[in-house]
């Protein structure tokens, strides 16, 4: 008989117990229905379930897999480690009468490392899989690609995929989801590539990890490769492959086109909106985000919390004050959305870029949550852009860096610079001390740009790029013809002790202003030219590029770390405001 719910199973339960010690197949049925209803159904009971175990150590291999992994599945965070420690049962089970662990039990048990962060567990779990013979086994395969990639240990993830008889689709798709989880975008589309040669069936889940590598990238031709690929495999009814065209058209700068794909999705989702709204707001394209999230509401969809946080970036990219408070003080009546510090940034983000500092000091002070140190960050920078020392010098206890457990190289980066505009080099240099004590190194500015299907990356002051010659003859050639149109390097914001012909220097081998040179000489003159920033443009870049747009009557479009900017005629979409 089928079991229905946990009451009629605790009286099954008793049945059995009540026929003694001895096991009848119809018992043994009646106990597998009790312990199935138990372990897996939603309304079931995982200890029940455990207890079943408990009481009848020999039940087979299943029994202990099933449990295993409704706890490696489990919200409850003290269920992977009881997973394990059933495992270890398993382990040492023939002194027990206990079935040992066969190989459909690691791949939970490895899921289970992954959640409990146990890297060196994993290791050994990893050598007795070998031990066993089942290495072999894609399943498993597959699973320690997942694991170790999660675990950050990309080598031996890497080891693992090189050493598979056979990779199936899940094989391919771990390791490329695995290195773009890792921050390491160029590889990801390489094995990619790797992987349509050697003729494996992309699925969704594939397509959805490259068009992320392609978004962290901006790698625009490689996405629209991908885009066709979705189209002939006919992938384009799945909401999370719509959702990652969008988002990947839309950070590659191609605003029209992520609109497209927007409009033909028959049922959009939540995720499906969200993409489109960020898209926008990155874009610039505020009051569209706006109109779009009104849309949104009117047809169903109750934005989440990733929802919410998409429109207050449009809010905070358009300097739109009034209605940011508006959404971010309706949001838990109007949508049961609880606000999180992300959005509770965005508001202290749009506060600070109208130079309206009390008032968001103000508003951290009264915010019902905790603030972090982003937060403080984002007043204090913006203390120093506007000049007001003294509230900086003032907040900067809040940054919290003689603590021991300050570990963030961006708190320090601001510190020493408040000092540095403060003209307290002493200050500065000693706070720089600090962080070379504590091993900590400020982010590299880095740029890339998309020639010809291939990415060419640039740091500052980079001569690593084979035409690096040519680069800065092109940069000095365009320095030349930008200062008769005006152009002045904005020395006052290069925040070291050097002379201004020196600061100028800095300012001109800014990564960007590299990859743009490169773009000048490699491009022809209709093409657009992209460039992806990790970190946020300078003033001076900013200005370079306007003059750029227009002496070299070129379209530029940069992407920094929050939006874009698009670079016409002399004139940036940004409005001079980012
Ligand atoms: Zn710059
Ligand atoms: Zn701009």
């Amino acid at each position: 008989m089928e079991v229905k719910t946990m009451s009629q199973a605790l009286q099954l339960h008793a049945q059995v117990l009540k026929l003694g010690n001895s096991p009848t197949s119809e018992s043994h049925k009646i106990l597998s229905n009790v312990f199935t209803f138990a372990a897996l159904s939603p309304a079931g009971d995982l200890n029940h379930a455990r207890l079943i175990l408990k009481s009848n150590p020999s039940l087979n291999s299943y029994f202990y897999n099933t449990v295993i992994r409704a706890y490696s599945r489990s919200s409850d965070p003290s269920h992977p480690s009881q997973a394990l420690s059933l495992f270890l049962l398993m382990l040492h089970g023939p002194f027990h009468n206990i079935p040992g662990p066969d190989k459909f039990t690691f791949p939970f048990v490895l899921k289970c490392c992954v959640r409990l962060n146990l890297t060196l567990q994993a290791k050994q779990i990893h050598g007795l899989i070998a031990k066993m013979g089942l290495s072999s086994d894609s399943h498993i395969g597959n699973s320690l690609i997942y694991m170790y990639s999660e675990l950050e240990e990309l080598g031996a993830a890497y080891n693992v995929f090189d050493r598979m008889s056979e990779r199936d689709v899940v094989s391919w798709t771990s390791m490329i989801d695995g290195l773009v989880d890792n921050d390491r975008p160029a590889e990801a589309i390489k094995k990619f590539e790797q992987m349509l040669e050697c003729e494996v069936e992309v699925n969704d889940a594939t397509v959805v990890s490259v068009l992320r590598a392609c978004a962290d990238m901006g790698a625009l031709n490689v996405g629209k490769t991908v885009h066709k690929i979705v189209k002939e495999r006919k992938l384009h009814g799945k909401g999370n492959v719509m959702t990652a065209l969008i988002d990947m058209y839309a950070k590659c700068g191609c605003i029209e086109s992520a609109w497209q794909v927007f409009n033909d999705v028959m049922d959009k989702d939540v995720f499906v909106w969200t993409a489109i709204i960020s898209g926008l707001a990155s874009h610039g394209q505020c009051k569209e985000a706006i109109d779009l999230f009104s849309e949104m509401e009117a047809s169903k969809i109750n934005p989440d919390e990733k929802a919410m946080t998409a429109i207050l970036s449009a809010c905070r990219n358009a300097g739109l004050i009034i209605q940011g408070y508006n959404f971010l003080s309706s949001m838990q009546k109007r949508h049961g959305v609880r606000p999180t510090i992300q959005h509770y940034g965005c508001m202290v983000d749009l506060l600070v870029r109208a130079g309206l500092l009390k008032e968001a000091e103000e508003f951290i002070d009264k915010m019902p949550i905790k603030p972090d140190a982003v937060l403080w960050r984002t007043l204090i920078w913006a203390c120093n852009v506007y000049g007001d020392t003294t509230r900086a010098k003032r907040l900067m206890k809040h940054l919290g860096l003689q603590e021991t457990d300050a570990d963030d190289g961006g708190s320090f980066i601001l510190a020493s610079n408040v000092y540095a505009s403060d003209g307290k080099w002493c200050d500065k240099a000693k706070v720089r001390e600090l962080m070379k004590q504590k091993g900590l190194v400020k982010p590299a500015g880095c740029s890339r740009i998309e020639v010809e299907g291939v990415i060419h990356e640039f740091v500052m002051g980079d001569y690593n790029h084979s035409e690096a010659k040519k680069i800065y003859g092109k940069l000095n050639e365009m320095v030349d013809k930008l200062r008769k149109e005006g152009y002045y390097p904005k020395v006052s914001d290069v925040l070291l002790e050097v002379d201004d012909q020196e600061k100028a220097n800095q300012l001109l081998h800014h990564s960007e202003k590299l990859a743009l040179a490169f773009g000048l000489i490699k491009m022809s003159p209709d093409s657009e030219i992209r460039i992806v920033k990790n970190l946020r443009s300078c003033e001076d870049c900013h200005e370079f590029m306007k003059l750029v747009s227009r002496v070299y009557q070129r379209d530029i479009i940069v992407r920094d770390r929050i939006r874009f900017h698009h670079f016409r005629y002399g004139d940036c979409s940004c409005k001079n405001y980012w």
